[in-house]
């Protein structure tokens, strides 16, 4: 077009609501109902959208222009990091363990945030709800984006990171995290916003950023660390989203409290579960250790969380029903979770190890109810056996807890002798969960859980062979067929850290230092 239009400038403010607000219409040949089907069936009402606090006041091209800037710095970065051989500055090559988990388990949840908000953006009658969702639906996928991109220099050095995408949708422990999203995405729009934006990011997201990223400061990996910024920034965002968005649900209808209490009461636990992963990177995985567990769920649940539940108490808020299991819980779950990992490392990505003398003592020190008591003695055990030659790997298959799938590792809340198991009848089957919560969530939606992709059911039914396996031969090996399955390179991927080839090509690397480990 050749004609010179002259554009007039807008506030901030009125640019603000000319972008987003009112690039909206109401449908006329349809019925607004039809257009938008997910956001009554809930239950929730809602009686005036307008009432919608817009936590990010973005609009799309500032969106970009900001954003831009600060991959921009990202990718300077980490090329920086690959130039100058980065991945050699690390503490010692244990530490690239917490990356694999990293890349295995938590950057997949970012590509599926990004579908569930895009999902969840489509389907809220309100416009301020709708543009948030899409908004943080594009970080998400940038989260993606930069994570892969900065692992992926890691991979070229390291094993246990070429095929996580296909790993993430079928090995066993991957089904903790992968269920808990998609039972977030097959709820509704507004679960989903209590379920991701307010029991995630803003009760416990910090436990989960926190260890990973100051790990990486304090383990020499500047590139994750730059990441993290890059994340952490939008993260301050997410969080807006999460306590605008139960605050706005709760003042429009008393009806909805109900309704919105019984969901924290699920995510608080559901993602309390999924943490137990982050717990044992935090105390066993960093060689730097930044603080433990128990710390951190002291600093960022109980104290944060106590403050945060005292407000909403004017809501008819009260703490999710889980809560003090989890405190409970602090002083074991990281032992616990370590433990699992270290029996079933052959069929695991990763390598596991059992704590050198320091590091007995640093868990000592910060566990000193439980870890000389319950767990040190099964480490030193297993570090004894080790330098035999019989490291111990466990060949059999754990029952798996129905709603958080992890296997049932964990004790009786209050006596730590004895394993959590709970079971219930549905239509004449038998479920078992590792917790009451488990199996609360599972009794209020039996029809949901029921579904539930079950790695260990999966492997029994003869579901996880490669195919045209035929498991009737002679001498078949059904772990091996698994591993095949999983296209996990045996003797690379899986196995001990001692006996491991990354253990072997850093040591070369940095000239034949040794670092710490046992045996
Ligand atoms: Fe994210
Ligand atoms: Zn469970």
């Amino acid at each position: 077009m050749d004609a010179q239009v002259k554009k007039k400038k807008l506030g901030l403010k009125p640019r603000y609501q000319a972008m987003t607000r009112g690039l909206d219409w109401q449908t006329s040949y349809q019925d607004m109902d039809k257009v938008f089907p997910y956001d009554k069936y809930e239950g929730i009402k809602i009686h005036d959208w307008d009432k919608w606090e817009d936590p990010f006041r973005l609009t799309m091209d500032a969106y970009w222009k900001y954003q831009g800037e600060k991959e921009k710095k990202l990718y300077a970065v980490i090329d920086a990091f690959a130039q100058n051989s980065g991945q050699l500055g690390i503490s010692d090559a244990r530490y690239v363990n917490a990356l694999k988990l990293f890349i295995q388990g938590v950057s997949p949840l970012e590509y599926c945030a990004h579908r569930g908000f895009a999902h969840a953006g489509r389907h809220f009658t309100g416009v301020g709800a709708r543009v948030a969702s899409q908004m943080q639906s594009i970080d998400e996928l940038r989260h993606y984006q930069t994570q892969a991109h900065t692992i992926s220099n890691y991979n070229k050095y390291f094993n246990g990171m070429h095929k996580s995408n296909h790993w993430f949708d079928r090995v066993w422990y991957l089904s903790v995290p992968k269920s808990f999203f998609e039972d977030a995405m097959t709820g509704g729009p507004f679960e989903f916003l209590i379920a991701v934006s307010f029991s995630f990011e803003y009760v416990l997201t910090n436990l989960l950023f926190v260890p990973f990223m100051s790990g990486a400061a304090h383990n020499g990996d500047m590139s994750t660390v730059t990441f993290g910024f890059s994340a952490q920034s939008d993260e301050s965002r997410h969080m807006t989203l999460g306590i605008e968005c139960i605050k706005f649900i709760l003042e429009q209808d008393p009806a909805n409290v109900a309704i919105v209490q019984r969901w924290i009461d699920k995510w608080f636990w559901r993602g309390y579960r999924l943490l137990s992963i982050v717990a044992m990177m935090q105390d066993y995985m960093l060689p730097k250790r930044v603080m433990s567990w128990k710390e951190a769920w002291e600093m960022y649940a109980e104290s944060n969380g106590g403050a945060l539940f005292k407000d909403l108490a004017r809501y008819g808020i009260r703490p999710p029903k889980g809560w003090e299991d989890a405190c409970e819980g602090k002083d074991h779950i990281s032992h616990q979770a370590w433990n699992t990992f270290y029996n079933y490392n052959a069929a695991a990505p990763f390598h596991t190890w059992t704590p050198n003398a320091e590091e007995m003592e640093w868990l000592t020190e910060k566990y000193p109810d439980t870890f000389a008591k319950y767990y040190k003695p099964r480490f030193e055990y297993y570090g004894e056996q080790h330098k035999q030659g019989k490291r111990f790997y466990n060949t059999t298959l754990p029952m798996l807890c129905q709603t958080c799938q992890i296997p049932m590792v964990f004790h009786e809340p209050g006596d730590p002798g004895s394993i959590c198991y709970r079971e219930t009848d549905h239509q004449d089957v038998k479920y078992h969960f590792c917790s009451d919560h488990c199996k609360e969530i599972f009794t209020n939606e039996p029809e949901k859980y029921v579904q539930a992709w079950l790695p260990v059911h999966q492997i029994y039914q003869g579901n996880c062979f490669p195919e045209g396996t035929d498991p009737t031969v002679e001498g078949f090996d059904p772990l091996a067929a698994v591993l095949d399955y999983y296209e996990i390179e045996v003797g690379k991927d899986n196995f001990d850290f001692a006996d491991s080839e990354d253990r072997k090509n850093f040591r070369e690397w940095k000239g034949g230092v040794e670092e710490e480990v046992s045996p």
